[in-house]
């Protein structure tokens, strides 16, 4: 069915996959339209050889319109099978798709605990622009998120949860390093056996006990900055396709 006064890279696409298509289920399926030229031209196929394609049977016509009806979740089948069927017409119908392709880049601060070492600050070279950034895009069409830093924008910055200490309040206690007696309920007394306000040998009978995650401390390692008080900043681009 190839036109022979087409070269068999330049075969024409389009119309021809369609063409091919046209059997029972073919219709209905969407699986062709997954497909889109990307470059080769629409090219004219002859009469002779479309008319020749396109000549179904009445079974065949029928079949494929029981197929279509199938593939759809609202559609019934039964109009399709008891159809009677009068005249077959040939005639060219075109399925296209369209589709947008669009680069977005947007940049967020990002940071890192900053353990020291050289630092692609601003001074070193003027920061790129955002659409200054050469990276691979990936093929036509395809949805793709890049995340990646902007040379030269690195700072660094004393870590701002713990003000630069490397510690911060513990939050289980509120930077005391004591919490309420789970046991007795902070009140230094609990049932113990058949008396049942006796003293509490959990906290002593003071209600108070030691701040499990601070360990009496008060105070829990900033695990934001690693301890350093010091972050690496830098811009974070995404980039969205
Ligand atoms: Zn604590
Ligand atoms: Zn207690
Ligand atoms: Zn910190």
């Amino acid at each position: 069915m190839v036109d022979p006064s087409v070269p068999p890279s330049m075969e024409p696409f389009p119309l021809s996959e369609e063409l091919e298509d046209a059997g029972p289920g073919a219709n209905g399926s969407g699986a062709g339209s997954e497909q889109f030229p990307t470059l080769s031209p629409p090219k004219t196929v002859s009469f002779q050889a479309e008319e020749s394609i396109l000549y179904i049977s009445e079974d065949e016509a029928k079949d494929a319109f029981i197929q279509f009806a199938t593939n759809k979740c609202c559609y019934r089948t039964a109009p399709a099978k008891h159809m009677v069927v009068r005249s077959l017409a040939v005639m060219n119908t075109y399925r296209y798709q369209l589709q947008t392709f669009t680069e977005s880049r947007s940049t967020l601060p990002a940071s890192e605990p900053y353990r020291g070492g050289f630092v692609d600050s601003p001074e070193t070279a003027v920061p790129p622009g955002p659409w200054d950034v050469a990276v691979n895009p990936p093929p036509l069409f395809a949805d793709c998120e890049m995340h990646l830093p902007v040379p030269h924008t690195y700072r660094v910055q004393g870590c701002p949860s713990c003000s630069g200490a490397g510690w911060t309040s513990c939050g289980t206690c509120g930077g005391c390093g004591m919490r309420t007696c789970i046991f007795c309920g902070g009140s230094g007394r609990c049932a113990n056996g058949d008396d049942l306000y006796s003293h509490c040998l959990h906290c002593n009978g003071s209600g108070w006990i030691r701040c499990f995650s601070c360990h009496g401390e008060g105070q829990v390692p900033c695990a934001r900055c690693d301890m350093k008080g010091l972050l690496l900043f830098h811009s974070e681009m995404t980039i969205t396709w």
